[in-house]
């Protein structure tokens, strides 16, 4: 080949070699075919064939995977096996549309598929995808969740994996809800990314959940859902409000956040001071708000009272000055919050709400985390 070629020449010699090369390619497919028979990786402990055809030939783990790939499942595929022997298609290509027949592409498909170039046929394989019914078995049968616990429960881990329908159900109803809260978060000022909103929605899913729960068991008396009383442990000896920490009887360590939501959701809650260990004062429980206050404030605020908020999603009466504060449950010390507005922005993220700001157009106040106040220490609640 010294002597100058023209352009068309040089393609045709360049054809040839490819079409060379995949008849050798062909030949190794049925060479590597007899050696699986021969159980070869048995011969050197190799994990698979893929691995011994990748460390034998020294090749690329991907040529190794269509090379065993090939020699599997092309004999299934005759048109496609024939035109590899005779050189007719390169090996990429008899390996591309070996991989769209797999996935359930007709043989009228496969035969158009060879006036394509080879991108349209690894589009139209992905496309065509099909997951066989052992496939999809093994997919359902290995589905699982888990919900892991650290070791004081402060915080929660979460993951799994569920075959695809399952998995667009979960994410579906959780995007619906994030949406939901991101239209809330922005037209109240109250800035979160798109992963904590995700995580809020999937916990009000959950609390939907146990409500739906409790509305139907008709011994439990609407309204005091978490049901019992709980009594909280306090470090007394702790002066500093943004390190107190609390211990639920039977449960979790809390911080000072969590603990103002129990107190301020009105959960029957038991706070006992400890010193170095020791009781030394014990509050009594705090009252849940009456019946009638909550009404009244309910039916005097009509809704979320965050200025642009709409809304109507759990509404719950919220203590402006804190209860561990020493606010009461007197009706003006009440407002009445949204879900988002009550546990995500203000006991969760620290907004509070600004004292300046009308009594139905209430503004938040972003706080620094920590800085509001004594730590709840014995009060006389109401
Ligand atoms: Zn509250
Ligand atoms: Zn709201």
């Amino acid at each position: 080949m010294t002597e100058a070629l023209s352009i068309n020449e040089l393609e045709a010699e360049l054809a040839d070699r490819e079409s060379r090369i995949a008849l050798l390619r062909a030949e190794q497919v049925v060479l590597v075919q007899r050696a699986e028979w021969a159980q070869a990786t048995q011969s050197d402990g190799s994990r698979s064939m893929e691995e011994w055809v990748q460390a034998r030939l020294d090749v690329r783990p991907e040529v190794a995977r269509d090379l065993v790939l090939a020699s599997r499942r092309i004999a299934r595929h005759r048109t496609i096996s024939h035109r590899l022997a005779d050189g007719r298609i390169s090996f990429d290509r008899a390996i591309a549309t070996l991989r769209y027949a797999e996935a359930g592409a007709t043989p009228e498909q496969v035969d158009e598929s060879f006036e394509r170039d080879l991108g349209t046929v690894s589009r139209l394989k992905a496309r065509q995808r099909r997951i066989t019914t052992e496939d999809e078995s093994s997919l359902f049968t290995d589905r699982y969740f888990v919900v892991q616990p650290s070791l004081d429960e402060s915080t929660y881990r979460m993951w799994g994996q569920v075959p695809g329908a399952m998995g667009r159900t979960v994410e579906k109803a959780i995007t619906q809800r994030a949406d939901e809260l991101r239209l809330i978060a922005e037209s109240t000022g109250v800035s979160s990314t798109r992963g904590q909103r995700q995580a809020d929605s999937l916990v009000a899913i959950a609390r939907d959940s146990l409500d739906a729960e409790v509305h139907n068991r008709p011994d439990v008396p609407d309204g005091r859902a978490s049901g019992g009383q709980v009594t909280v442990f306090v470090d007394a000896s702790v002066r500093d409000a943004a390190e107190t920490s609390a211990e639920i009887m039977y449960g979790p360590r809390v911080g000072p956040n969590t603990l103002e939501a129990m107190l301020c959701g009105g959960a029957a809650v038991n706070v006992v001071g400890l010193q170095d260990g020791v009781p030394v004062v014990t509050s009594r429980a705090t009252r849940a708000i009456p019946r009638a206050i909550r009404d009244r404030v309910a039916h005097r605020d009509g809704g979320c009272t965050i200025d642009g908020c709409t809304s109507r999603y759990r509404l719950q009466p919220h203590h402006i000055v804190r209860v561990a504060d020493g606010g009461t449950n007197d009706i003006d010390n009440l407002t009445t919050l949204c879900w988002y507005h009550h546990h995500v922005a203000i006991h969760g993220s620290g907004y509070q709400i600004d004292p300046e700001s009308p009594p139905h157009r209430r503004r938040l106040l972003r706080c620094p985390l920590g800085n509001r106040g004594p730590p709840p220490r014995s009060h006389d609640p109401g």
